[in-house]
């Protein structure tokens, strides 16, 4: 069984469809590109069909993995948004709120940490997340301290309950095949 299909099982239903094939994401895409050329959004219909991989509710929209894929940094991080969307509100939160925004994704980002220790994150790894989170419209204060948050959880062997979940089923996961 693929870490999605145990995952789905155990904890939360979590689908992959290809970005690509998604009518959703095209319509979702064209939006942006109006918005950028109302100076609202940073990224056109391109730029989010191709470089980004975008979760909604249970579905996970990719180009850069399948629900076969061996699970990966990107696929724990875009688990942990699946699970944020089961909380009431949070879809809200995310889209109107920069400080939720940078919370929700330095979290999605501690999920990929605690499920593959081995990632260096040294101050250049911290500097590449704090622009991440500043592409995604958060100031640059407040993505450092929520960055710097997580990294220091993680340290004190703290992670958020959200990661652990995830860590544990893919130890769970590895147990079983
Ligand atoms: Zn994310």
């Amino acid at each position: 069984m693929n870490f999605i299909e145990y995952f789905s099982q155990h904890v939360t239903k979590v689908k992959v469809v290809p970005k690509e094939q998604s009518s959703f994401m095209k319509m979702l895409g064209g939006f942006l590109t109006l918005g950028k050329k109302l100076k609202l959004t940073n990224i056109d219909k391109q730029s989010f069909m191709n470089d980004y991989t975008t979760t909604i509710g249970h579905t996970i929209y990719s180009n850069d993995m399948t629900e076969d894929s061996d699970p990966s940094s990107l696929m724990t991080h875009e688990i942990c948004h699946v699970l944020q969307f089961k909380v009431c509100g949070m879809s809200t939160a995310y889209l109107f709120s920069p400080k939720q925004r940078a919370f929700y994704e330095s979290e999605a980002a501690q999920a990929s940490l605690l499920c593959f220790p081995g990632t260096k994150t040294d101050d250049a790894w911290v500097e590449r997340k704090v622009k991440w989170l500043m592409d995604y419209g958060c100031k640059e204060t407040v993505a450092r301290r929520e960055i710097l948050a997580r990294l220091d959880e993680l340290k004190r062997g703290e992670p958020l309950a959200r990661p652990q979940v995830i860590c544990q089923i893919l130890i769970d996961w590895k147990a079983s095949n």
